[in-house]
């Protein structure tokens, strides 16, 4: 089955909004065998509106739109599809009394007489309920094709694509083909090693996956690998992509350290947690940005007990206890005040793990000794500390956030 998206904003034309409904949409539909061909984005103006969807039904048969549903004057698609349709507009009255206890729920006193426009109904259309908001999703179906209404809010947007949408397409694609065919993607993480690292390690591989294809995704973060097995049954697929995943994990190795959507602070946090090991961290040019990382994820207080953000020398000397003749002998960024903040930092917190990082970000303080990009990480575990040296391209954030992956990624590989 293959449909088109129309994203509807003023926002969206400009660039201020990033387009990821249209993104989220695709992404999901391809899960239970819906394609999404086209993709237009058009500003809130019901001639574009009208001429997108129309020209979309005729292509298709099948538009999804989202944005526009607002109880605002600038939110216009719900008028402009239902013209397409010639349905007029009614008010519903069940809906209403659902958006005016929802109101009444809040306690912010009475509705807004401008909420009332979002209970009127295109005559005929299914109204979807939204429980993240007011605007409901609505389902016109008629000449020439079926199109969905959702809002903009991505929040809102997910929401009634997962429950209401995906489950009635999903019974759509299966009644008009039988089995379904669908596209299924398994992604691994890997960090550490660049893109062509990558290749030379698995490359001769890649023809063996067939009909599996693989992409190589660049990051801050290391090079994601994504396998996806493009229409094809689900059993066949999933099981494609099981083989696929079995061959590379051990080519792969310690490069490895997840699949999906997982974070490598949450894999750390793990290794740490199986050995009962505290961990603090002292960061200087990250300020802070591992303990973030590592904060971000749920329940990380039994392994993360907290770090010093040492910017200058003086925090790195009165904080961490780095000796004043280090500092002064070999400058913040060396191994010697590396390893220095890793011990510090343990016996401060009294942890058996400290990750300390001292580095230039730039864009200035670089010198032909130590050019911008150049970071030292130490990682002490019980009295062994390791410390490594690395030279990060890019600009400022690039080099702070490739550091902090560095540094989380030397305590998974010293733990594993
Ligand atoms: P609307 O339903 O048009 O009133 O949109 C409400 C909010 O959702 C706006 O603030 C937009 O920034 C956001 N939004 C609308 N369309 C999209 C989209 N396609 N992707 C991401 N955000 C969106
Ligand atoms: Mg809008």
């Amino acid at each position: 089955m293959d449909l088109e998206v129309v994203t509807v904003g003023t926002e969206l034309l400009l660039g201020f909004t990033l387009d990821t409904n249209a993104a989220d949409i695709a992404r999901s539909l391809a899960s239970i065998g819906v394609r999404v061909v086209r993709l237009t984005t058009v500003g809130d103006d019901a001639r574009a509106i009208r001429g997108a969807v129309s020209d979309g039904l005729h292509r298709s048969g099948f538009v999804i739109v989202t944005g526009g549903l607002g109880p605002t004057r600038d939110d216009i698609t719900k008028q402009a599809v239902a013209d397409i349709y010639r349905a007029p507009l009614e008010l519903d009255e069940d809906y209403l009394s659902v958006l005016e206890q929802r109101f009444a729920r809040l306690g912010r006193g009475p509705m807004p007489e401008s909420n009332r426009t979002q209970a009127q109904v295109p005559r005929g259309a299914i109204v979807l309920p939204n429980r993240r908001g007011t605007a409901p999703g609505l389902w016109l179906h008629g000449e020439p094709g079926s199109t969905v209404l959702l809002p903009g809010i991505p929040q809102e947007m997910r929401s009634l694509l997962e429950r209401e949408v995906m489950p009635r397409l999903s019974r759509l694609a299966s009644g008009a083909s039988g089995e379904a065919t669908v596209t299924l993607s398994r992604t691994l993480r890997t960090t550490g090693v660049s893109e062509s690292g990558l290749a030379d390690q698995i490359g001769h591989l890649d023809r063996t996956f067939d009909p599996v294809s693989l992409a190589y995704l660049p990051g801050l973060d290391g090079v994601d690998l994504r396998l996806s097995a493009c229409q094809m049954t689900r059993t066949a697929a999933e099981s494609a992509l099981a083989r696929a995943v079995d061959q590379l994990r051990p080519v792969l190795g310690q490069n490895l350290y997840g699949e999906g959507d997982v974070q490598l602070a949450a894999v750390v946090l793990e290794r740490l947690r199986a050995s009962a090991w505290q961990l603090a961290t002292a960061e200087s040019c990250t300020g802070g940005l591992i303990g973030a990382k590592l904060t971000a994820v749920p329940g990380s207080s039994d392994v993360y007990v907290g770090g010093v953000v040492c910017y200058s020398n003086e925090s790195k000397a009165r904080d961490l206890g780095v000796p004043e003749e280090l500092l002064r002998d070999h400058g913040a960024v060396s191994e010697a005040v590396v390893r220095a903040m890793a011990e510090g930092v343990c016996r401060r917190f009294g942890t058996a793990v400290g990750i300390a990082v001292t580095g230039i970000a730039g864009p200035g303080g670089g010198s032909d000794q130590k050019p911008r990009g150049t970071v030292w990480i130490a990682v002490q575990r019980r009295s062994r500390v390791e410390s490594i040296r690395r030279w990060f391209p890019g600009g400022r954030e690039e080099v702070r956030q490739r550091s902090a992956q560095a540094a989380l990624d030397l305590v998974r590989r010293l733990t594993d």
